[in-house]
C-alpha cells in the first residue's frame, strides 16, 4: 500500500530535474550535444542541461515501444481510462514546479501556463471519456445470412485497432497542451499506441516533468514500461532516425512546413511507409463583409489587434491576414488596428530563433507591401513588436512572400476591388486551419457565396469571432488541406484525434469464441454498434 510519506517522495521524485531521457521507463544520461533550457525573456541559460541521445537510444525506445504495444493494446477501455487520468492528475500535482519551469523556459505569461496545464489535463480526461464511451472501437456487425440468393452472406465484423508505436514532435509554441503530454500523446495512447517523444529543444525541463509524470503514471498503473519513452536530440538526425525506424507506425508532428515536410518525405520514403500528420502553416484567414465592416469597423480593429497579439502571436490559428473591399470603412478598420499597435508591448517570444524568423518575415513584408502601423520598439531580447501591412489583391496575388505565414503578431490587410475580388482571393488561398468571416444581416448573402469557397480551404470555418483559442471538444477540427497540415481527413486537437491512430479490421465468419468482445455476440461491452447498418446497444 502506498503510504503518505511514499506519495510525497514520489512526488519530490516527479518534481527534480535530472537532464536525463526517460526510456521506458529508466533514466538515461545522453552522450551527444547538450542543449540547455533558454529564457527569452532574460537571456539565462537554465540548468540542467540535456544531452542528445544516439542511435542506440532511438533503438532501445523503439524497441521497449514495439515489446510492450501487444499487452499495452490489450488493455481495457477502462484501465487505459484510469492510466490517462492519473497522467492528468500527476501533471497537475507538479504545481507551480511546472508552471515555474515552463514560463522560464517559454517566456510566455503564468496565466497562459497555467491555463495550459488546465487544458492538457483536461484534453487526458477528454480522452478518457471517450475511452469508457467505447464508440471509438467503430463496432460494426453485419450478421450472415446463409440464405440469401444468389450467394449467401458471411457474417461480417469490424472493429478498430490501434496502428502501433506512435512518434510525437512537441510543438515549441504550446509546451505542454502540444508537447509531451499533449494532444498527440494523448490520442495516441488512448488509441492504444506506445508513443515515443522528441522533447523539444526550446523546454527540455518542461519535457523531462511531464515525461517523469508519465512514467510515474506508468508505473501506479500497471501500464507495460516501454508504454512511454521522452528522448533528447536534434530533429534531422534523431528524429529523422525516430521516424524511420521500422516499429514506429504513425507520427504526429506540429511545428514550421519545412520540418513537417522533411518528416512525411522521411515517412513516405521507408519500405513500409507511414502516415505523418503534420500541422505546419496556416494564415488564418479573416473576411470582413461590406455591412460588418460599415457598423463596426473601428470595433473590429481593436479586436483583431487583441487577436493578433495573443501570445506575441505564436499561434497557429493568428489571424495573419485581413481580406476586404477597399473603401472608407477599411480605413477605419485600419485605423483602429494602427492605434491598438501603436499602443501594443512588445513581448518575448519563445526562442531566439524563432524572434529572429520573425524578423526576417516583417522585413520581408516591410519591402512587399505597406507599413500601417508597427509596435514601438524595445531593446528586450527576442522580443516581437506586432505589425500591421496592406497590400491590393493583385500584389498579394502575385507575392509568394506575402502568402507565407508570418510566426509571431505580423497581419496583412488585402484591399480587394469588389465582394467578387474577395471571393477570387479566397479561391487562390492555399489549405488554412481556420477561416473567419465577419458580416451582419445584410451580408448574409454574399457571405454564404464566400463559405462555399471557405469550405474547400479551412478545417474550421467562424463567424463573428476571432480564430486564437481552439476550443477542445468533439466537434472541433483543427486540420485543414496543406499545407495547413499534411492529411485534411482528420483534426489534431478534439476527441477525433484519436481517429489518426487506429484502423479497421473486419472479421469474416470468425468463430465467436474468437471474437474481440467489441463486437462479440451478446455485446458484453454494451456498445453502441451498427448493426445491419442500424445503431443500436444490443
Ligand atoms: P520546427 O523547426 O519545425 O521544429 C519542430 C520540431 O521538429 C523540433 O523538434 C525540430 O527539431 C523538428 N524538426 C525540424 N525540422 C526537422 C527536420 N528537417 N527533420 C526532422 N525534424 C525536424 O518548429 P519550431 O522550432 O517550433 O519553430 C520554428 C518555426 O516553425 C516558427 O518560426 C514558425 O514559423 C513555425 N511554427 C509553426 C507553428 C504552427 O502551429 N503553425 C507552430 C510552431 C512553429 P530541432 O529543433 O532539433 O530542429
Amino acid at each position: 500500500m502506498t503510504t503518505t510519506e511514499d506519495r510525497a517522495t514520489e512526488q519530490a521524485q516527479m518534481n527534480t530535474l535530472t537532464g536525463q531521457m526517460i526510456i521506458a521507463g529508466t533514466f538515461v544520461t545522453g552522450q551527444g550535444d547538450t542543449v540547455h533550457g533558454l529564457d527569452p525573456a532574460t537571456g539565462d541559460v537554465l540548468e540542467p542541461g540535456y544531452s542528445y541521445g544516439s542511435d542506440s537510444d532511438v533503438d532501445a525506445a523503439c524497441a521497449a515501444a514495439a515489446a510492450a504495444f501487444d499487452r499495452y493494446r490489450s488493455t481495457t477501455s477502462t484501465v487505459r481510462a484510469e492510466f490517462l487520468e492519473a497522467i492528468a492528475e500527476n501533471i497537475e500535482s507538479l504545481g507551480d514546479a511546472l508552471v515555474d519551469r515552463a514560463c522560464s523556459e517559454s517566456g510566455l505569461p503564468r496565466p497562459r501556463i497555467a491555463g495550459e496545464v488546465g487544458r492538457t489535463a483536461g484534453q487526458l480526461r477528454l480522452f478518457a471519456g471517450v475511452l469508457r464511451d467505447g464508440g471509438w472501437n467503430g463496432a460494426r456487425i453485419d450478421p450472415a445470412q446463409p440464405d440469401r440468393t444468389p450467394l449467401p452472406r458471411a457474417d461480417i465484423r469490424q472493429r478498430k485497432i490501434p496502428l502501433g508505436p506512435v512518434a510525437v514532435f512537441g510543438a515549441s509554441n504550446f509546451p505542454l497542451a502540444f508537447s509531451v503530454a499533449g494532444g498527440d500523446t494523448a490520442s495516441a495512447l488512448a488509441a492504444g499506441c506506445p508513443v515515443v517523444v522528441k522533447a523539444h529543444d526550446a523546454h527540455p525541463g518542461t519535457s523531462e516533468l511531464v515525461g517523469r509524470a508519465i512514467t510515474e503514471a506508468i508505473a501506479r498503473t500497471g501500464m507495460p514500461a516501454g508504454t512511454f519513452s521522452l528522448l533528447y536530440g536534434s530533429g534531422p538526425i534523431l528524429g529523422t532516425r525516430l521516424v524511420t525506424d521500422p516499429r514506429i507506425k504513425a507520427v504526429g508532428f506540429t511545428g514550421s512546413r519545412s520540418g513537417g515536410t522533411a518528416l512525411v518525405a522521411a515517412a513516405a520514403a521507408r519500405p513500409e511507409p507511414i502516415p505523418v500528420y503534420a500541422e505546419m502553416s496556416s494564415v488564418n484567414p479573416v473576411f470582413l463583409m461590406e455591412s460588418a465592416l460599415r457598423n463596426r469597423g473601428t470595433d473590429l480593429g481593436q479586436a483583431f489587434v487583441g487577436s493578433l497579439t495573443m501570445g506575441a502571436g505564436q499561434f497557429c490559428t493568428n489571424p495573419g491576414l485581413v481580406i476586404a473591399v477597399d473603401g472608407p470603412a477599411l480605413d477605419d478598420f485600419v485605423r483602429s488596428a494602427s492605434d491598438a499597435i501603436a499602443a501594443s508591448a512588445p513581448a518575448p517570444m519563445l526562442t531566439p530563433g524563432i524572434a529572429r524568423s520573425y524578423a526576417d518575415g516583417v522585413e520581408a513584408f516591410s519591402t512587399a507591401a505597406t507599413a500601417e502601423a508597427k509596435a514601438p520598439t524595445t531593446d528586450r531580447p527576442n522580443t516581437c513588436g506586432a505589425a500591421v501591412f496592406s497590400t491590393d489583391a493583385d500584389t498579394f496575388l502575385a507575392s509568394e512572400v506575402l502568402q507565407e505565414e508570418v510566426f509571431g503578431s505580423a497581419s496583412l490587410v488585402v484591399k480587394c476591388v469588389d465582394a467578387n475580388q474577395v471571393r477570387a482571393v479566397a479561391a487562390r488561398l492555399e489549405g488554412q486551419l481556420t477561416a473567419t468571416v465577419h458580416c451582419d444581416d445584410d451580408d448574409l448573402e454574399a457571405a454564404g457565396e464566400l463559405m462555399s469557397v471557405l469550405e474547400l480551404k479551412a478545417g474550421r470555418i467562424l463567424f463573428n469571432g476571432w480564430p486564437t483559442g481552439v476550443e477542445v471538444g468533439h466537434a472541433m477540427v483543427h486540420g485543414g488541406p496543406y499545407p495547413a497540415t499534411s492529411d485534411s481527413r482528420t483534426t489534431s486537437v478534439g476527441s477525433l484525434a484519436i481517429e489518426r491512430f487506429l484502423r479497421p479490421v473486419a472479421y469474416q465468419d470468425v468463430p465467436p469464441a474468437l471474437l474481440p468482445s467489441a463486437i462479440a455476440d451478446g455485446n458484453p461491452d454494451q456498445l453502441w454498434r451498427r448493426i445491419d447498418g442500424r445503431l443500436v446497444q444490443d
